[in-house]
Order: structure tokens, then sequence, then C-alpha cells
């Protein structure tokens, strides 16, 4: 029944120009994924024929295991998805240096790109160059976080992503790509306003990171601890989901028509964001607990290839 209805709601749509997004009328297309929705609501997924979904992914732990292999099926599955007509971009905490490999590994091209979490959004220029160029970015003085960092962790490792990509650092870390980065002194690190700040503390482990984290607070800042007392801050206010909603206008896709994918604690602004607009939040399930609370759903680790899971079940 819902394949029958399928059809007729693709032929309703095949209109003589292309580009289905554009020539609906966002109040039409809202009431549309309603229709759709109650007539599928066998499997009470949003999914239907309604028009491309905005499929957004994280990379570690979500498409990349922690060896930057993929995760099993990832590629195919994307590949699926972009085919079926959904744009498929990633949210993440690297910087585009980090990123714009990992685009080439899933073979897209999306037309926007989320980095920094959320500081920094690139629009495509060049498909096939995977050439980007950066049309929103956010940024903050660091010089009170770092410096109350500092008083509690001196022997942590500094790195500071400035608006124009260059990247600076205080302490080599093998975690940390380092190619196109500056090594400079601590007090360089705050001499211009940053989209991000990094710190590794190397020493300490996640659970007294977060305890540390809380009793020094950090108010003036967004921040995410990741696994390995990783903490990524970025300017008050900005999340992966600040980035996503400026993304979702500038594609003029409707708000429910969103499906996102993380693992970690810089996810959850955009599960958040996802959720109040009647879309898809999913979380890995090797990802902390506060982190698959937020989520609406759970599917399978990284390990397992949970992202190729829930993609693969889109349309069916
Ligand atoms: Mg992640």
């Amino acid at each position: 029944m819902s394949e029958d209805r399928a059809t007729t709601a693709d032929e309703t749509e095949a209109l003589p120009e292309p580009g289905s997004v554009e020539v609906v009328e966002p109040d039409d297309a809202a009431e549309l994924v309603e229709e759709i929705a109650d007539e599928t609501v066998a499997d009470g997924s949003p999914e239907g024929t309604a028009g491309p979904i905005l499929i957004v992914l994280d990379i570690d732990g979500t498409v990349l295991l922690e060896d930057e292999s993929p995760s099993p099926g990832v590629v195919d599955a994307v590949k699926d998805a972009a085919a079926a007509g959904n744009e498929v971009m990633l949210a993440t905490g690297r910087s585009w240096d980090g990123t714009r490999g990992i685009l080439r590994v899933l073979g897209i091209a999306p037309e926007y790109v989320v980095c920094s979490n959320g500081a920094v959004v690139l629009k495509r220029v060049d498909a096939d160059d995977l050439a980007y160029e950066r049309v929103h970015t956010e940024t903050f003085d660091a010089t009170t976080v770092l410096t109350l960092l500092r008083e509690h962790l001196p022997d942590a490792h500094y790195l500071v992503e400035l608006p124009g990509g260059e990247r600076l650092y205080t302490e080599y870390l093998d975690d940390w790509n380092l190619l196109a980065a500056h090594r400079v002194s601590f007090e360089e690190l705050t001499a211009q306003p940053v989209c991000r700040v990094v710190v590794v503390s190397p020493e300490h482990e996640e659970g007294d990171f977060l305890s540390l984290v809380e009793r020094i607070g950090l108010n003036q800042v967004s921040y995410a601890i990741g696994w390995t007392a990783w903490l990524d801050i970025a300017p008050q206010g900005v999340d992966k989901g600040t980035a996503l909603e400026l993304v979702r206008g500038w594609l003029g896709l409707p708000a429910d028509r969103v499906l996102v994918m993380g693992d970690g604690r810089n996810d959850v602004g955009m599960f958040e964001w996802a959720l109040r607009n009647g879309g898809r939040a999913i979380a890995m399930a090797q990802g902390p607990d506060e982190v698959r609370a937020v989520a609406g759903e759970v599917t399978t680790s990284v390990q397992e290839g949970g992202v190729a899971a829930i993609l693969g079940a889109l349309g069916r």
C-alpha cells in the first residue's frame, strides 16, 4: 500500500522543471510531508516521497572508526542515499583540512560542509576538485578561557583554529593532524580571535576532565568533551545545530526533512535542533549515555555499521 502511494506522490511531483525543493512552497511541502506521514504510519518514519532529506553525518565515531577506516557499509550507503536525491553532508569538529579527504572517501561533494563544531561553514565551489570556500565563521576571544584552563592544566596540549583555517598549537600530539599547522608559544594562541580551541590532557581520564571543567565553569563558551580527555571549545551559543539551521535555510529544505547522526557530546546540539523541528536524531550505540539519551533513536555502533543500517532502511 505504501509503495502504491509512493508511486503516486512521485508522479505528482514530476513537474516540468527539475528540483522539486525549489518549486514547492514550504507550507505545501510541510502539508505533503504530513499527508505522506499519515499514509506510511506503519514504520513511523518521516521518509516518504516528499522530496530530499538533509542527511547530516558526524565523522569520527560515526562515519569513521578510531583508526580512520570507514564504518562497514558506510561508503555504499552514503552513495545510495545521495543517488536517491538526498543531500548527504558532514558536520564535524574537525577543521576543513581534516574533513576534505573524508568527502573523497565517501564520494560526495555536498553543497555545504559544517566544520569546527559549527564555527565554520563552507560552500562548494567546484565538485570535481572538492573546492570549497568559507561562507560563515564564528570567532571568540579565547584569552580568558585559555588562561583559566592553563592554571588548572599546566601540562595540557593546546590548539586553536583561526577563521581562515590556520591552526596554531603548543605541543605536538600524535592524534593531531598538524600538517600546515604552526607551533607557537602559549601567549601567541590568544593573540587573535579564534573559531575553536582544543585542549588535550593525556594524563587525565575522561571523568576527571569532565569534573574539572564543571568545577572551573566555562560560561562564556560552548564546549564538548570527547574520549581521552579531549575538550573542544566553540564560541558561546555555537554548535553543529546552529550552523545546520543556516545550511537548511540556504538549501530551502523543510525543517522536518532532516536526519542527523553522531556519537559524541559535540553532537547534542544538532540532535536537539533536529528533534525540535520534527526531524530524526540518531546516536551511535557506542556513544556516552547522556548522548544516547538526547537522541530520538539509537543505531548500532560504528564498528557494526550503524550509519549503513539507518541509511539502508530509508525509502524502504
Ligand atoms: Mg564523533
